[in-house]
């Protein structure tokens, strides 16, 4: 048997000192109702309502690529001019629009009031509307709010902030000393969650997944909780969680073989998992997947890559492309640095590694410029312009889209870095 891959596999403590470089100037993302997109396909009875403009509706509408005649799960209450000079009573409206809604869709158990810039802007009251459609709807369905507004966030932070609206509302446990038990926090695609569920219960654990697939089956949480994160950008909700009693697991993030194994030795550790169990559970797929990126280390080894900072997986993904396909990291920017979620991951960056938090995005291309880079991780807004000074990117979007923890996964995600630059090879030759 091969022998499990410790947290830290090296002496090194890589970046955990790292000063990052801090720039708060100004920013290129997405907002956060881009998270409903995959929320929407997650939790199967919720309706995201976005109390919003047009842009916002063209914004979700593109972005999740849904035909309008297909019912999707998800739309806009357009703010208009009336209600921005104050003719309309706004919230007379919400309710009328909410109504005609779950009338027409009785489908629906879970509504998202989400907030937008315009909501914002106008001061519009989302959580007094939620608790007030909540005395009419409920228990039928039930009305919760949160902001996806992209003034001052990242496109990542709408799950995070629409999982923190949840937690206040996850069932307490029956009895007061409930046996410990394991919960993945974090939205993952199905077939990513069936393969950690049926590795985890191989190891003998029963583990519930939040969000759930249905609104129906929230986790039960309180003091006996012990929650690893599936995504690095769920600070608000991990704080939510904490509040209720639960006790973070800290690990790396399920990304590669290495982050993959961590992140499962960390609740085969919580739980008491016998390491020869571990080994037996994890070892095919671990050597599959090692095989499987074998192939993607030869074409990538020795490139230099560049993040900007966009979704929050930055980190986890810089020190997967370093440490398992040998690439070379020129700045890893994030638009976040959560020092304790991150501690693990920073520990496995190269020392020197250049971290920047935050963005000043002239500052950072003239930066990315002078560096040339293999390739750039970055933004849909930065991408073509450097596409047209002949440097090789990687929506980083995309790698929120696209299924990539897990063991099985880890030669899609390897892909997602070596497809570009075969690409641009190919109209080279
Ligand atoms: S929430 Fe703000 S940033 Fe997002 S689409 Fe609407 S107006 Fe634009």
């Amino acid at each position: 048997m091969s022998p499990v891959i410790p947290i830290r596999s090296d002496t090194s403590s890589g970046c955990s000192d790292v000063v990052p470089l801090v720039e708060r100037g100004q920013r290129e993302v997405f907002c956060g109702l881009t998270g409903i997109i995959w929320l929407h396909r997650k939790i199967q009875d919720a309706f995201f309502l976005v109390v919003g403009s047009r842009t916002c509706a063209h914004l979700i509408q593109s972005a999740a690529g849904v035909m309008i005649f297909a019912e999707p799960r998800f739309g806009t209450a357009i703010i208009d001019e009336r209600d921005l000079a104050g003719l309309a009573d706004v919230h007379t409206e919400l309710d009328r629009v909410v109504q005609q809604l779950l009338a027409r869709r009785p489908d629906i158990r879970l509504l998202f009031l989400v907030g937008s810039c315009p909501s914002e802007v106008i001061k519009l009251d989302l959580s007094r509307a939620a608790e007030r459609l909540n005395t009419i709807h409920h228990p039928a369905v039930r009305v919760l709010n949160y902001s996806g507004s992209g003034i001052e966030t990242t496109f990542t932070q709408g799950e995070d902030a629409c999982l923190a609206a949840m937690v206040p509302g996850l069932p307490a446990p029956s009895a007061p000393e409930a046996p410990p038990a394991l919960m993945v926090v974090g939205t993952l695609a199905d077939v990513v969650e069936d393969q950690l569920r049926g590795l985890l219960e191989r190891m003998g654990l029963k583990v519930d997944f939040f969000p759930p697939r249905r609104s129906q089956e929230m986790p039960v949480v309180g003091t006996h909780t012990r929650f690893l994160l599936a995504q690095p950008f769920l600070a608000d909700t991990a704080r939510a969680l904490q509040a209720r009693g639960a006790q973070h697991l800290g690990a790396p993030f399920p990304l590669g073989v290495e982050g993959t194994t961590a992140w499962l030795q960390a609740a085969a550790t919580a739980f008491g998992v016998a390491p020869e169990l571990f080994d037996s559970v994890t070892q095919a797929a671990r050597q599959r997947a090692e095989k499987a990126l074998a192939v993607h280390r030869q074409r990538l080894q020795g490139q230099r890559i560049f993040f900007f900072p966009d979704s929050q997986l930055e980190i986890p993904l810089a020190r997967f492309v370093h440490r398992e396909l040998g690439m070379d990291l020129v700045e890893v920017g994030t638009p976040y640095l959560h020092r304790q979620h991150m501690a693990p991951e920073l520990a496995w960056l190269p020392a020197g590694t250049r971290v920047s938090e935050g963005q000043d995005v002239d500052r950072q291309l003239d930066r990315c410029l002078a560096d040339a880079p293999d390739m750039v991780v970055c933004g849909l807004g930065l991408a073509n312009p450097l596409e047209a000074q002949g440097i090789t990117t990687k929506w980083a979007i995309e790698l929120v889209f696209t299924p990539i923890q897990g063991y099985e996964q880890a030669a899609d995600l390897a892909g997602l870095f070596s497809r570009p630059l075969q690409r641009r090879e190919k109209l080279a030759a």
